[in-house]
């Protein structure tokens, strides 16, 4: 036989399915059972999301914007080890660490992060960085409207995500409590700031708004 008489027809089997063929009024329905899914959906209640006229229902554990914590007498936890930097995937946060003296003390023990970005043009909220965290300074809070107009309003900087003050905290820098080590920060034994702490921020920034004297006035005002 030369090339010209090859018949490409002569040389494929028959198609046969894998898939089960029920038969009878099953296998006629088959081409349109699709469509099942859509009448069965058709007689359910609708729900439709008011986002942003109502509220968004977020779940407790949803990941949203990061926060950088403090301790419970306003020392941050930050120590600027850069390890969710490194955890993350997308190269979001930028951490530039410094050390801690005694006229300017940030955070409990030697180190705090003087720099701290996170890009949200980047971040995928996977999370990989609150888990490196070792003094849990760095969590996910549930806050989800993070669009912004430019570019460089969505690079959250440190003033942008650091945690509130609360009652009974003294803004940082100040020294740590008299008599306790870094640890005894992590342990939580530390459980608001003391006298002395209160009275060197009196003798160093004594407008400072976290004192107890200006945030009793800013209550009454508000
Ligand atoms: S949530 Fe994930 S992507 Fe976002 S900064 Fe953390 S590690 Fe990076
Ligand atoms: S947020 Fe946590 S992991 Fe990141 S630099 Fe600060 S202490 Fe280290």
């Amino acid at each position: 036989m030369s090339d010209h008489d090859w018949n490409p027809a002569d040389e494929q089997e028959e198609f046969t399915s894998n898939l089960p063929n029920p038969g009878g009024l099953a296998g006629a329905l088959l081409p349109v059972a699709g469509f099942g899914v859509s009448l069965r959906n058709f007689f359910r209640p609708t729900v439709t999301e008011q986002y942003p006229s109502v509220p968004a229902n977020i779940q407790p554990r949803y990941h949203g914007r990061h926060q950088l914590n403090r301790y419970p007498d306003g020392l941050e936890k930050c120590i600027g080890c850069e390890l969710c930097a490194w955890a993350c995937p997308a190269d979001a946060i930028y951490v530039e660490a410094d050390s801690n003296t005694p006229d300017h003390q940030m955070s409990p023990g030697e180190r705090y992060g003087r720099v701290y970005q996170i890009n949200y043009l980047r971040c995928i909220f996977c999370g990989l960085c609150i888990e490196a965290c070792p003094t849990r300074a760095l969590t996910m809070t549930n806050e989800i409207e993070l669009a912004g107009p430019t570019r460089e309003g969505l690079i959250y900087e440190k003033k942008d995500l650091l945690a509130p003050m609360e009652p009974g905290m003294l803004a940082a820098p100040h020294p740590m409590v008299e008599g306790t080590k870094d640890t005894h920060y992590y342990k939580g034994d530390v459980l608001g700031a003391t006298e002395s702490q209160k009275a060197w921020v009196r003798a160093h920034r004594p407008d400072d708004e976290t004192l107890p004297e200006h945030a009793a006035a800013g209550t009454e005002q508000a």
